[in-house]
């Protein structure tokens, strides 16, 4: 597989240290907030990568974090009058509630900051007697950023420009304004741990290098997150591993792009926060999932109802498609006619060319154009009279299931039984358009009568009246069936 590393801006051949095995971190979640779309991009992002490597064979040992002590878990505390713990278990409840509808599966281990104290603590003495960071008098430990050969790599920045940037900000002890606090002396009304320096709590970013390097042996071969993490978060983790442990830390950093909201970027500011909760009150959670692979992990991606819509009805024809053919399969009489040539040839392709697009950097875009020209194939069997009648056409169909199946897997979509989604899915759309199921009802029972008495202008205006409400009929052995478009 080849894999875009953001340390050396290419994309490079994904060979694991270990033959065999995968250590891979990610920065999981401030727990101070529901999760917005981007918190869902990045969980999708190397959930899906972890499934993939796992499809290649290979044993994936991965960590994900929850930083449950932070200032922001600490002010939301303050500001509600709660307690900040039982704000961090509150949110880290909400994650695993968003996740797993989601389909996010859970990663192999799950450390909590608060739970890695003494970890964190011996990183800043070995990092003290490196000469890498110093303590203050008020009980703050912080890292000596310039005693770091290549500071800025992984993000790109050089020392200069952030010097330029930097300030000392009143009641801070730093030598230099570039230094970062790995520890923080404790203030009144905040959680303490007692330490060396006296009473206090860690810095965000030693959170990730302590607990990392608890759980994998170093270097690891993935370090993940949202590309917002590669400054300052990843750029200083990796300086306080490898200041501390003089060896490497991360073989390959992997950064997922931002979410935009109709073009803008997502901001407090701008108010435009979108929860996952928010996209789940109106759409199925396949449908937001099927969004956030629909363009490659390192595009820009906007978020927007048009986008969403358009996810809808892919996942919809996908869905159809899938029922389709199950129902055709489970028929009984098959002639011995022959497939075109060039379905063969095109269906025969196809799983090389799934397989290509996933180790190309986990093109999870190109590889659902090839689910969708899969699709078109299945569908081509089951419209043509001869073709769908014959035992070649219908192995082919066979097969076609077993790769939606193989590739869903990885992809984590169209999982679900077909009936099911189906019915999920015309559940979802009335709610979201606000259709009256009774007055639909109503209608059906007056365009029957109507028909009965061979009134079709009646019948057809029913019919009208309905489509403009987004609702469609299809007259089905079982009799009158509708639909939401
Ligand atoms: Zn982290």
């Amino acid at each position: 597989m080849q894999i875009y590393n953001t340390l050396t801006r290419k994309k490079e051949e994904f060979v694991p240290l270990n033959p065999g095995k995968v250590s891979m971190y990610v920065c999981g979640i401030t727990a101070y907030d529901y999760c917005h779309i981007g918190h869902a991009r990045s969980a999708v992002v190397f959930d899906v990568l972890v499934r993939y490597l796992r499809y290649t064979g290979l044993d994936v040992t991965f960590v994900r974090n929850f930083t449950d002590v932070d200032d922001k878990i600490i002010n939301r505390a303050n500001r509600e009058g709660s307690d900040w713990t039982t704000i961090a278990e509150t949110y880290i409840g909400a994650f695993y509630e968003d996740m797993d509808r989601l389909g996010i599966l859970r990663a192999d281990i799950e450390p909590k900051a608060t739970e890695h104290i003494p970890e964190m603590i011996t990183l800043c003495e070995t990092l003290i007697a490196k000469d890498h960071a110093y303590a203050t008098p008020s009980g703050d430990v912080y890292f000596r950023v310039r005693s770091y050969d290549g500071y800025g790599r992984l993000s790109g920045r050089n020392i200069e420009d952030l010097v330029s940037g930097a300030r000392i900000e009143p009641g801070e002890e730093k030598e230099d304004p570039l230094d970062f606090a790995l520890w923080k002396g404790a203030k009144p009304g905040e959680p303490s741990w007692p330490s060396p320096w006296g009473p206090g709590r860690p810095g965000w970013h030693i959170e990730c290098s302590a607990m990392s390097e608890r759980y994998l042996p170093l270097p690891f071969d993935i370090h993940g997150g949202g590309q917002d993490l590669s400054f300052p978060h990843h750029e200083n983790e990796l300086a306080q591993t490898e200041a501390a442990t003089g060896g490497k830390f991360v073989r390959y950093w992997v950064h997922n792009g931002f979410v935009q909201i109709n073009s803008e970027k997502m901001s407090k500011s701008l108010n435009n926060f979108v929860t996952i909760r928010d996209i789940l009150a109106n759409y199925l959670p396949e449908v937001l999932r099927f969004f956030l692979i629909s363009k490659h992990y390192r595009s820009p991606l906007d978020y927007t109802a048009d986008a969403l819509d358009e996810s809808e009805r892919a996942l919809k024809r996908i869905y159809l498609t899938k029922a389709a053919a199950e129902a055709h399969v489970a028929g009984t009489t098959w002639t011995a006619a022959a497939l075109p040539a060039e379905i063969i040839v095109e269906s025969t392709a196809l799983e090389a060319k799934w397989d290509e697009a996933m180790a190309d950097d986990l093109n999870t875009a190109a590889a659902l154009g090839h689910v969708f020209v899969l699709m078109k194939i299945v569908n081509r069997i089951l419209e043509d009279k001869v073709l769908k009648k014959s035992e070649a056409g219908r192995d082919l169909i066979r097969h076609a299931l077993k790769l939606f199946e193989r590739w869903g897997e990885v992809l984590g979509i169209f999982l679900m039984p077909s009936a099911e989604f189906l019915t999920r899915l015309k559940e979802s759309r009335v709610v979201r358009k606000q259709i009256d199921t009774a007055l639909i009802a109503e209608r059906l029972q007056e365009r029957q009568e109507a028909r009965k008495a061979k009134d079709f202008t009646r019948s057809d205006a029913i019919r009208d009246e309905l489509l403009a409400m987004g609702v469609t009929l299809q007259d089905t052995a079982a009799g009158m069936q509708w639909d939401v478009e």
